[in-house]
This record gives C-alpha cells, sequence and structure tokens, in this order.
C-alpha cells in the first residue's frame, strides 16, 4: 500500500484514514472538528486541604479499603525504594507514592485460572498471604475487603456471616495471587488544589514521577508473566475519568494477565510475518509522509495515529528490544517522557485511555513497543453501526495542530522533557529498529 492509501484528504476537505494494521476504515469531516471537545465534568466544589487525601477508595489515607498490596514505592529523600508486599500493621509507616494492589472485581479472577488451568499460589505468594493473615490486623483487613466485596456482590450480612471466617478468607486468593492489578498514584488532587476538579493526572506528575510511575508499572507487568505461567499476555492501560471508563478520578494504571494474545496483537503478528518491518512501513512512513510527527527524542517517537475511531497519539519505541522489561531503564525513560508530555500537553479535563501495546509474552515474533493515547471526544452515531466506517471529530494533521503549540510551550517552561518537535525532528527512513529493515 501507498501512503496516501492510508490516509488522503478529498477537495472539500474530508479526510478518508485506513489503520494501518486492522484495515479498519475511519473519515474525517469538514467543521465537526470545530465544535468543543466535549469536555463537561462534574462542577467543581470547593475542597478543604484536609480532605485532600481522602476523596476516593484511592486516596492515602483510605489504604485499608482495597484489598492488600503487592509492592509500593517510596521516596526518601532524593532516593525511591520499591517496598514489596507492605503488611497491614506498616502499611501508614510510609506513603506510597505509586502502589501495586489487587484489583477488587478481577475481569478474569483466581478461579478462572485456577480451574481453568490448574493455577496454584507459587510458593513466594503462598508465604506472603500466609504472612499477611498471620496477624490480627492482616486478617481484619482481608476479612473487611472480603465482606464488602460479597455484599457489593449481594450476599447479605446473614448469609456472609453463615460462610464463616474460614470461607471467607478461603475466598479472597486473588488479593494476592491474581492477575488483574492496580497501580495508584498518591495525589488524588495537585498539591495546591483548591477545589475538586484540580486533578491530578498522568500530565500533572513530573517528568521524574512519571519515569518511575512506569517503570513501577513495568514491574508489575513482569510480576504477572512470573506469577502466572499459563498468561500469554498482560494488558496494561490507564483510563482517565468516567467517559474513559474510570471507576475513581484518581491517577491508576490497570493490569490484566489474559491467557490469549488478544485480537489486535494477532493481526500485529500475523502482518508482521507477511511484510517483516511493517510498522516503520505502514505506521511511520505515511506519518512521516503526511507530516504527522509530534516529537521525538533518542529513544521513542510520537506522532498523531490515523485510522482510529478516536483522535489517537501514538508513541513508539525505537529500541531494537521488543519486551519493555528487558530494555535499558534509559529506554524506558524515553518513552515515558514522551507520553508524559503529551499528557500534559493533552491536559488534565480531557477524558483519556492509554493503551499499551507490548509484544505478547514468549513470542519469537518482534514488534515494537508502544502506546496509544486516545482522546474519548466523540461518540458512535448511527452512521458507524450502518456503514462500519468509523467518523472520527478531529483528524490526525488537527490533533497535531492542537499539540504542537502545546508541547513548545510546556518544554518552553520546563515542564515536560519532550526532545525534538514537530518539523524539528529528523527521522531516519526505518527509525524503529525491532526489526532489521527489509529491502
Ligand atoms: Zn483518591
Amino acid at each position: 500500500m501507498t501512503n496516501s492509501e492510508f490516509l488522503r484528504v478529498m477537495s472539500e476537505g474530508t479526510v478518508k484514514q485506513r489503520h494501518p494494521i486492522s484495515g479498519n476504515e475511519v473519515w474525517t469531516v469538514p467543521g465537526r472538528g470545530n465544535r468543543p471537545l466535549g469536555i463537561t465534568g462534574p462542577a467543581p466544589q470547593p475542597v478543604d486541604p484536609a480532605e485532600h487525601d481522602r476523596l476516593c477508595a484511592f486516596c492515602h489515607t483510605r489504604y485499608l479499603e482495597t484489598p492488600p498490596e503487592k509492592s509500593r514505592l517510596v521516596r526518601e529523600g532524593g532516593q525511591w525504594r520499591q517496598l514489596e508486599g507492605v503488611r497491614a500493621e506498616e502499611l501508614f509507616d510510609t506513603v506510597a507514592e505509586f502502589r501495586c494492589i489487587p484489583n477488587l472485581f478481577e475481569i478474569l479472577s483466581y478461579d478462572y485460572w485456577h480451574l481453568n488451568h490448574g493455577y496454584e499460589l507459587d510458593p513466594t505468594t503462598a508465604a506472603r498471604r500466609a504472612g499477611y493473615l498471620s496477624t490480627p490486623a492482616g486478617r481484619e483487613h482481608v476479612l473487611a475487603v472480603q465482606k464488602g466485596k460479597l455484599r457489593i456482590s449481594g450476599l447479605s450480612d446473614a448469609e456472609i456471616e453463615a460462610l464463616g471466617e474460614k470461607e471467607v478468607i478461603s475466598r479472597a486468593s486473588g488479593f494476592f495471587g491474581g492477575g488483574h492489578d492496580v497501580v495508584v498514584a498518591r495525589r488524588h488532587l495537585v498539591d495546591d488544589a483548591t477545589d475538586t476538579s484540580q486533578l491530578a493526572s498522568a500530565g500533572t506528575l513530573t517528568v521524574e514521577e512519571h519515569r518511575q510511575y512506569t517503570r513501577f508499572t513495568i514491574s508489575a507487568l513482569q510480576r504477572l508473566l512470573e506469577t502466572i505461567p499459563r498468561a500469554r499476555h498482560v494488558a496494561v492501560f490507564q483510563n482517565w475519568l468516567t467517559p474513559a471508563g474510570a471507576s475513581f478520578d484518581h491517577l491508576h494504571k490497570q493490569l490484566v494477565a489474559i491467557d490469549e494474545y488478544g485480537g489486535s496483537n494477532q493481526r500485529a503478528l500475523t502482518r508482521e510475518i507477511q511484510q517483516p518491518g511493517m510498522f516503520n512501513t505502514r505506521v511511520m512512513q505515511p506519518a512521516i509522509h503526511h507530516h504527522l510527527v509530534l516529537a521525538q527524542n533518542d529513544h521513542a517517537i510520537a506522532i498523531a495515529g490515523f485510522g482510529h475511531r478516536y483522535p489517537t497519539i501514538k508513541v513508539l519505541s525505537t529500541s531494537p528490544v521488543c519486551d519493555p522489561w528487558l530494555m535499558d531503564p534509559i529506554e524506558v525513560d524515553g518513552m515515558s517522557d514522551l507520553v508524559h508530555a503529551l499528557h500534559a500537553a493533552t491536559g488534565a479535563d480531557v477524558a483519556s485511555n492509554e493503551e499499551w501495546h507490548q509484544r505478547p509474552h514468549r513470542v519469537g515474533i518482534p514488534l515494537p513497543w508502544y502506546i496509544n493515547i486516545k482522546w474519548r471526544v466523540s461518540t458512535l452515531a448511527g452512521f458507524e453501526g450502518a456503514t462500519k466506517i468509523n467518523v472520527n471529530t478531529i483528524s490526525p494533521a488537527a490533533l497535531k495542530d492542537l499539540l504542537i503549540p502545546r508541547l513548545r510551550e510546556l518544554r518552553d517552561r520546563n515542564i515536560v522533557s519532550v526532545g525534538l518537535i514537530g518539523d524539528e525532528c529528523r527521522i531516519s527512513q526505518h527509525p524503529l529498529r525491532y526489526s532489521r529493515p527489509q529491502g
């Protein structure tokens, strides 16, 4: 396919796009993008500084409302330290900048892995479970959270009492060896917030905090692959704000281990076998040809994506290494810096999904690590259902035009570490090194 088959502008301005991997068709119709982004959050409420840290169950004064923690990252002076399996008695001894906790309601439950794949807790996890339950505070915490979960599931207090403590605790194995984790950031609101609209989004973190957030998420991803041997892939995503599917307006990422590659990975693997290096030819070359490059540093490139239903920013690693947990930390930081800068340029009031795409586990075919940031600003209409042609309200070029001045301003103010922006970028013919150049 030629560059214009992925993206072409019709005489009156309609932009017809084809997704480079799925082949999905997306049109942007002139004029529709001029509508406002559709940001209508709840009316801001004044907030007492004393309430900053108790606004939701992810806030750091409410550690006991979430299941037992797997690990946390703390900052001591200028140093970051990762603590594993903090006991209930010690939860409030330090403040977690980021913590990894099991999701209370897993997409795939412990029972899914146990009953379908014979999964049992590995010795380390079993020991952590036993240790946590061996103290009164730990036992009480697990009982309280598991009872709360049963109550939300529809059981009455009498039914829960009838189960008995032993049974309630036996149902809590997913809290220790489950395959659905949440990585939660410390802040709910920015430090100097005066009302509830001043949320601490990914873009409000410092460059260093965002790097630690990314590295810590990768360590959680790696742990899931190690503890659940039958996991073929871990879906990593960040839903920001209710329109994007978030339950709390408190920054967090989710990691879900699955026993398949997932449809989009399968399609990418098939295309890569047919056309090695296709992320260079099908993604990067059309993006360069159509001037959609947003930013570049030594280890990553950001582009305005094409062929997406929602306006989508794509950040791609240029590392020859495919698996993020095997990359040099400096390469991970390069990805983090562009993702952070683009969240900052997007703004905290835009609902978004951040979706990680990394090669599925134990696959020999190379695929680059990349991250999509999708702005959830348009809604599906009957036209899409009837034609299978999606209408995106902001074309890739319009998305770029929105973002470039904001990136420049953020760079000038030293808020982001973004490298080169827009036309400053110097990109080679095969900028992604995950696969040997073909032809
Ligand atoms: Zn919160």
